[in-house]
This record gives structure tokens, sequence and C-alpha cells, in this order.
């Protein structure tokens, strides 16, 4: 349940609000405030006031609403929001900014990790070229075995600032642990927390919490429920950070044909149940290079809001990831075919309006 303040309210009233709360629902229960577009925003688990007790606090002058969620996620929850949250990507120096959200599906590309300057340049340039308006590219690497490549630290990120700069392309890396947020925010547009570490709760409140808000992307986890994915997103914004996007990334499956299996349901499905844009990743989903033109277009028709594609310059031999990566010349395919079918389902819309 959540009860939004009105814009003018006091320190004082807040509390006031807050204690009224408390008293209506039992003072054992833990009560979140935050501020929200300029909005005091206060939750509490479960819908725990009855119309009477419900009347009694909307009498209290600060009140502008209350909402019943009847979601255990509350402010990522389309009754909260009914409108499309638009997240605004590219705000450090040299990026040229996109938004994610909106109607024109964004694509992010770029390499599974950062290798090296030459290679991250020569992919970054090949991406820009190809269309794509995000970089992509791992500095810091979960590896399933600690033998294999780790990605370049520090120094990924220094050269993922170096590829913005150059093209304009607002960067996106994984950060995969809380002391390590305010590092990857100083160089990274948006903050990639992977699919490995969606349940990583001290990381989601860390990058929540941070006062750059730099927009976060939130990977599902490998075997997680979306009702488990949205728990998780909401850890985020209720640290004050409103800037989500969820990126499906395929789920554990046991057929091995494929590294992963895609749930494209989930796209209209949280369309529904969540106002925070969505897109898919069909490189990690497929594991397979072969299969993502295809779950591409597939996703932008299921109404995703872009797509995430490792691109490499040489697949074959990229050090993390070669198989599911793409060419530069199939991404600008994709990036045809992806315009093309939301031009196509934008036009339905249209349609399904006027019958
Ligand atoms: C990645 O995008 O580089 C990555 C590691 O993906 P995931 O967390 O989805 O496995
Ligand atoms: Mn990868």
């Amino acid at each position: 349940m959540i009860i939004v303040t009105r814009n003018s309210v006091t320190g004082t009233e807040q509390q006031q609000v807050i204690e009224l709360l408390q008293r209506l629902a039992g003072s054992q229960r833990p009560i979140s405030a935050i501020t929200m577009q300029e909005r005091g925003v206060i939750t509490i688990d479960g819908n725990v006031l009855d119309a009477q007790a419900q009347a009694a606090l909307s009498l209290h002058s600060a009140v502008e609403r209350i909402v019943s969620t009847g979601t255990p996620y509350q402010l990522v929850s389309r009754a909260f929001q009914s409108e499309d949250s638009i997240v605004a990507v590219g705000d450090l120096p040299g990026s040229q900014p996109v938004t994610i959200g909106g109607s024109a599906p964004v694509v992010i590309a770029g390499p599974c990790a950062v290798e090296s300057r030459e290679q991250l340049m020569e992919i970054a340039r090949a991406v820009k070229d190809a269309g794509a308006q995000v970089l992509r590219g791992g500095a810091f690497k979960p590896r399933t075995s600690p033998y294999q490549f780790q990605g370049l630290g520090i120094e990924g990120l220094q050269l993922l600032a170096e590829a913005r700069e150059e093209t304009g392309l607002p960067v996106i890396t994984e950060v995969m642990e809380p002391e390590m947020v305010d590092v990857v925010a100083q160089y990274a547009d948006v903050l990639q927390i992977g699919s490995r570490n969606m349940q990583n709760f001290p990381l989601l409140r860390a990058a929540g919490s941070h006062p750059s808000r730099r927009p976060v992307m939130l990977k599902r986890g490998l075997a997680s429920t979306i009702d488990e994915w949205l728990l998780a997103a909401e850890y985020i914004v209720a640290a004050g950070n409103p800037n989500v996007i969820l990126c499906e990334r395929g789920i554990r499956s046991f057929d091995t044909h494929t590294r992963n299996l895609l749930d494209l349901a989930c796209v209209p499905l949280l369309h529904e149940l969540t106002h925070l844009p969505v897109i898919v990743d069909p490189s990690h989903a497929t594991g397979r290079r072969e299969l993502v033109p295809t779950m591409s277009r597939a996703a932008i028709a299921a109404g995703a809001h872009g797509l995430i594609l490792e691109t490499h310059t040489d697949p074959n031999s990229a050090l993390c990831d070669g198989r599911q990566s793409i060419t530069p010349a199939q991404l600008r395919t994709i990036m045809q075919e992806t315009r093309l079918v939301a031009q196509i389902m934008s036009d339905a819309a249209v349609l399904d309006y006027v019958a």
C-alpha cells in the first residue's frame, strides 16, 4: 500500500502521516518514506488498511492519494503509476542522450567484454555506424569459472569512457559489488545489474541510493519468477532511484539446444504489471548468433522497448561469449528490421484504436 503526500508538505506533516499510518496499521510493520518527483511517498507491505482506516488516513490534509496495489511490489506497479516510465540515458559529458521506454525501440550493442582499446574502439565505431544508440561492454565480468577472463576492471571503464567521447554513445556496463557502484557510476551512463546478482540486495540498495540516480538495467535472475524480479526492481526504486529498466535474458530450462529459454511472454505480461521499460537480450537468452535476428524481431513484436545485442567485429576470437555475438553487418540488418517491426506494431495499434 502506498500513501502519496502533497508536494508542498512539510517534514512535520509527513511525520504525522507516518505516525497515523503506524497507529492504523499496527506499529510493528516497517514503513519506508522517500521523495519521488517532489512528492513524499510512504510505502508499507500489504494492503493493511481497511476502508474505514483508509478514510481516516485520507482525512489528513497532507495525504493526496492512497493506492492499494494488490501486489507485493508497490512503486513499480501499474496500480501506482498508470503511464509508462521513460528512462533518460546518457547524462555524462559527451553522451548523446536517448530515452528508453517510449515508442521507438532502443538498441544497445557492443562486446560482451571490453578486451583492449583497439577492440573496443573498432566495435564502438562499427555499432555506431550500424545505428545502435548505446554501447555495451563488460569491464567486470561475472564468469562461471575463475580461470576465464574476468574483465579489465577499472581500465575497462576508462576505455568505455574513451569510446563514449569518440562516438557520443552512452555506455552501459555491469557493476557486481555494492562498493563499486560509486566508481562505475563515474564512468557509466547505465549501471547493469547482472542475472547472477538480481537478488544481491546490498547491491540493489547501493545502486538505488547512489546520488547520481544513474539508470539501472536489471537483468532477470537465472531462474527468477517475475514477482521476484519486480521485487528486486522495487528495492532500487524504494532506495530512491526510479530509473530502472528491466531486461529479459532468458531463464534456465532443461533443453540444451539454447543457452537459456527466452521468455517472451513476460514482455506483454510485464507491461500489465509494471510501468518500467522492458528490453530483451536475445544473445544471452539463446547463446547462438544465428537465432539472434529472429528473436530480436519477435521481441520487438512482443512489445519490448529495446534490445541489447552482443556484437563483435571478430566473434570467433572474442574472449567471452563469441558464439552468441553477431557481427556489425548483422546488427545493421537487425536495426532495419527492428524499425520495420516497430512501425508495423504502431500501425497495428492505430488500427486497433480505429476498430
Ligand atoms: C552480460 O550481459 O554481460 C551478462 C553477463 O549477462 P547476464 O547477467 O544476463 O548473464
Ligand atoms: Mn556475455
